[in-house]
């Protein structure tokens, strides 16, 4: 077998326009922070990925801790399993968490790809799985009524047969009137589902949750503060409504804390906080043994290949924060999204692009 070793990393920082900001219960994003690693290899290859930084306050110090970790990786085979227990030592004792762990993900990430486009295979059958369709829902914001209309009938016109939309309005009145206005939308075969990205008090959460299971809604995504895994529990205790969680759990480790809280019904842990593809495998696992259905957030590419191969697989969501910049491979038609047959994760550059919107 051929020696192929890492050679280097490079980190861009971009920060692009967003057509929908995504408006949250607690905060607005206005445009996508992202900061775009290729790792380098004495092949004729590079391995892709990016992360999202959610702010662009984050925006350098994210690009400067991958910048830094290229030292530790350099002259390294491409050994995703032997560089994470390395990064897990190396941050032992600060926490691997936090812009650490992104940063280690982020490199975790375009290991893999490089993994595969070494065996020139997609990233889903490098990992044992085929390129089938997957089913997307497409994710809105809090947009009000009118624009939460349109949003919602856009995208049942384009095939869509779920939707999630952002609540958390300062009533219980305001919220049930912006599910009902998408109802009227997109008719009763196309499900909703709702995220409050933490927005409410334990009891509030059980009061509106207790309202909108006559709205029929597909799951109530972070009712309340994603740290409080009893305060889920007691959620999920009173409601009906599944309880979805997951997109904050840095490393398969806080997801073994929730699942031991029974926080959750279903779980969507975040590619890059979970720890990149060796901690979402990890997390697949997990979600297996505890029957937890399982979708992903954000990263539409390189998460797609992960849920082909996660045993629960459940809902691929589609949010496209890195749009402009990257060649869509990854295409949605009939409320799936369709694999291209690019090697690797499907990651290509739109360099032009990338050079306008360079931070
Ligand atoms: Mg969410």
């Amino acid at each position: 077998m051929t020696d192929i070793r890492i050679t280097g990393l490079r980190a861009r920082a971009v920060n692009i326009p967003l057509q929908y900001p995504v408006k949250t219960a607690v905060g607005t994003v206005a445009t996508s922070p992202l900061v775009l690693i290729d790792l380098q290899t004495n092949a004729n290859f590079i391995g892709t990925s990016y992360l999202f930084t959610y702010t662009p306050l984050a925006l350098k110090s994210v690009q400067r801790m991958v910048e830094e970790l290229s030292a530790v990786v350099k002259d390294m085979p491409l050994a995703p399993f032997a560089i994470d227990q390395l990064m897990l030592s190396r941050f032992r004792l600060i926490g691997h968490t936090g812009i650490v762990r992104m940063a280690t993900a982020g490199i975790d990430m375009a290991i893999w790809d490089a993994q595969a486009k070494l065996h020139n295979l997609p990233l889903v059958e490098l990992l044992g799985g085929t390129a089938r369709p997957l089913a997307a829902y497409d994710s809105h914001s809090m947009d009000d009524v009118q624009l939460a209309q349109k949003r919602a009938a856009d995208a049942v016109a384009s095939g869509f047969t779920a939707i999630k939309t952002k609540i958390g309005y300062p009533t219980l009145e305001h919220d049930i009137k912006v599910v009902r206005a998408i109802r009227e939308a997109v008719g009763d075969a196309v499900q909703i589902m709702v995220d409050y990205n933490q927005g409410l008090t334990v009891p509030e959460a059980i009061q509106r949750g207790k309202a909108l299971e006559w709205e029929g809604v597909a799951w109530i995504e972070e009712p309340t503060l994603q740290h409080d895994y009893v305060g889920h529990s007691a959620i999920r205790d009173a409601l009906q409504i599944p309880v979805q969680l997951g997109e904050n759990w840095f490393g398969p480790e806080e997801m073994t804390k929730a699942i031991a809280a029974r926080a959750c019904d279903l779980c969507m842990p975040d590619l890059m906080k979970i720890g990149g593809v060796s901690g979402w495998l990890r997390a697949s696992a997990l979600a297996e043994q505890y029957g937890l259905p399982m979708s992903s957030h954000i990263f539409q590419e390189f998460s797609a290949h992960l849920l082909a191969v996660s045993p629960t697989c459940h809902w691929l969501e589609r949010m496209d924060l890195a749009g402009p910049i990257v060649e869509p491979t990854l295409q949605f038609k009939d409320g799936n999204a369709h694999f291209g047959d690019a090697p690797g994760a499907g990651i290509i550059w739109r360099e032009k692009e990338v050079d306008r919107f360079l931070v």
